[in-house]
């Protein structure tokens, strides 16, 4: 592989949470090696705590790594060109309640600086491409979780990004919206686009990632493609203890 074709590379990647006095209080990630490459669809996929968050908002330069290095876009994360070619849909979306996703996306469009009548072609296209028309107009504080995801959608892909970054993207849909967004993601693929996004379900990102990395307590216990890793003996196993058949 060659450098060029890393849109993220990720190296001794660590992070401790500190408290108030500087005390450590979370060693969240411990020693990430990874390589995201150019129009790749790669799962992050890991139990709740396991680090995918943190991860995301270290390659995004919202946290500082206590050691380590990050490469986004061939740039440090901080770097305001980089993150003008990210897209990111964090994993609680902080839509304004008051606003339609109209007006939520003319919001954010303006905040990448596209003009008017860019910011309408484009505000007009996402709005279709997610489903909204026919919701456009209202307040998205009256949507349901798969309506507001939509919109987070959109919103993630108003500055047109090489990279999008996924945070749970299919956590809390209905198994429609789920597929539908992840017929989206394979879209945007097709297209050109990078993808990083994470879930704590295999079922949510085996049919969907090129490659996927599995997370645990901080470090990548497994790392490949969807298929090799299922065929790896012991690579993946889930134990549930105590279900009903229903529950099953
Ligand atoms: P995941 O996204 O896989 O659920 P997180 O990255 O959110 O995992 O969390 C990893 C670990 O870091 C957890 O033990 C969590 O409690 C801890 N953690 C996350 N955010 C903070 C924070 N702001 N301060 C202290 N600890 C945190």
């Amino acid at each position: 592989m060659h450098d060029s074709d890393a849109i993220i590379a990720l190296h001794g990647l660590r992070k401790t949470y500190r408290d108030f006095w500087r005390r450590p209080t979370t060693q969240a990630v411990r020693g990430i090696d990874l390589t995201v490459r150019r129009g790749e669809v790669l799962g992050l996929l890991g139990p709740n705590g396991s680090g995918k968050s943190t991860t995301i908002k270290l390659i995004l330069g919202l946290l500082h790594p206590s050691a380590g290095s990050i490469r986004v876009l061939g740039a440090r994360p901080r770097d305001t060109a980089t993150k003008a070619r990210i897209g990111y849909l964090p994993e609680v979306t902080c839509l304004h309640p008051f606003l339609t996703p109209r007006e939520t996306l003319f919001y954010y469009a303006g905040l990448f600086g596209l003009g008017r009548g860019q910011a309408r072609g484009r505000v007009d296209a996402l709005i279709r491409m997610v489903g909204l028309e026919h919701a456009a107009d209202r307040p998205v504080g009256e949507f349901s979780k798969g309506m507001g995801q939509r919109v987070g959608l959109a919103q993630a892909l108003v500055n047109n990004p090489d990279l999008l970054i996924l945070d749970e993207p299919t956590s809390g849909l209905d198994p429609v919206g789920c597929r539908e967004v992840k017929d989206w993601v394979r879209l945007l693929a097709a297209s050109g686009k990078t993808v990083l996004m994470t879930s704590h379900l295999l079922a949510d990102v085996e049919d969907v990632c090129d490659r996927i990395a599995i997370l645990c307590e901080g470090q990548v216990r497994a790392e490949g493609r969807v298929q090799e890793l299922l065929q790896r003996p012991g690579a993946v196993r889930f134990t549930v203890e105590g279900l009903t058949d229903a529950q099953i």
